[in-house]
């Protein structure tokens, strides 16, 4: 189940062997999985002596920015930059990438994607998507040590980082036997286990606390779904940039009465960014997708045009829907 396929991995290995100067890209509003598995494989293409660059086109949050090369992210990447490999890491669309892919790279630089989103959109040349996998940390695990890589310690932290998060600290569905496995590995190998849960799942900023205050002031229960927003001016009131991730799906997820909720983060381009989650037997993914998002049953996400006072009954109204139709598939 979690196996990749040996020839998709085999034509993985190749593409990155065969690359001097890869791309690595990272998603906007980065969280610890596409922080982590970038970070793990720069560290091991420098092992085998390859020149990589990473992207984000959004600055780390202060929760990650003491990883391992943490400081080697670029935001952009000129459209002539001299690259022979893209890499997209966690994302389930070229969209993701924030405008660092350049369209004129089709055709003459390679794209691999390596993810584990369901609703990936198979957007790559080469396309390492593990559905079932907890995080995309676990799939790059592989692909690193099928390069004949060595997980050094801080590779270890970089892919541990990945799990830790994506599962909210071992809480989720998706935490299986194989995955405790992994995360026993990677501890084995050196990886700071108490150093993330220290810095990164147990640390919270003083301005996202602040949001977490106005959120849930604003918090609403509406039969099996509860919902929040946080409007532009709350936002300039409190200092809160438009690419701070205040990890609101997660926080609200430990509401006990819904099954499903939904956080609206409205930015200054008029756009609003929607994070849902839902409990296990229900399902967001399908409700983002629609929308022009992606993510998983239990975690979810889309930026819509605002503004909010119409969005906000329009993605309700779908996930009322979502909360009556229980997921067969969980
Ligand atoms: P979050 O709510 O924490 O931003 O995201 C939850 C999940 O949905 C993550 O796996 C994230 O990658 C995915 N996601 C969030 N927003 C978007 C989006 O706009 N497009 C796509 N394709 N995936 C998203
Ligand atoms: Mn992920």
């Amino acid at each position: 189940m979690d196996q990749i396929p040996q020839p998709l991995l085999t034509r993985t290995i190749s593409l990155l062997q065969r690359s001097e100067h890869p791309l690595l890209i990272a998603h906007p509003r980065p969280d610890g999985d596409t922080i982590g598995s970038t970070l793990a494989l720069r560290l091991a293409l420098l092992e085998l002596g390859k020149q990589p660059t990473v992207a984000c086109v959004d600055p780390l949050p202060g929760n990650l920015d003491y990883l391992p090369g943490a400081e080697a992210f670029v935001s952009e990447v000129p459209e002539d930059a001299d690259i022979d490999l893209v890499v997209a890491i966690d994302m389930s669309d070229l969209k993701r990438t924030g405008g660092i892919y350049k369209p004129s790279w089709a055709g003459r630089v390679p794209l691999l994607v390596i993810d584990h989103h369901e609703t990936n959109a198979a957007f790559g040349d080469v396309n390492l998507v593990m559905p079932q996998a907890a995080a995309t940390a676990i799939p790059m695990m592989t692909v690193i040590e099928a390069l004949g890589a060595s997980i050094t310690p801080d590779i270890a932290t970089c892919l541990l980082v990945g799990v830790l998060t994506d599962t909210r600290g071992l809480r989720t569905t998706t935490t299986t036997p194989h995955v405790l496995n992994v995360v026993s590995k990677l501890i084995e190998a050196g990886g700071d286990y108490q150093r993330i849960m220290q810095r990164t799942l147990d640390a919270v900023p003083y301005r996202q606390m602040r949001a977490w205050g106005v959120a849930l002031s604003r918090l609403k229960l509406e039969g099996k779904i509860g919902w929040t927003d946080i409007p532009v001016e709350a936002k300039e009131r409190l200092g809160i940039l438009d690419h701070d991730d205040l990890n609101l799906g997660n926080l609200l997820s430990h509401l006990a009465e819904a099954e499903i909720v939904a956080a609206f983060i409205e930015m200054r381009d008029g756009t609003v960014k929607v994070s849902m989650r839902a409990r296990p037997g229900y399902s967001v993914s399908e409700v983002a997708y629609a929308l022009g998002g992606g993510g998983h049953r239990q975690a979810a996400g889309c930026t819509l045009e605002g503004p909010l006072e119409r969005i906000v009954p329009l993605v309700l109204s779908r996930l009322h829907q979502a909360a009556n139709d229980r997921d067969p598939g969980c």
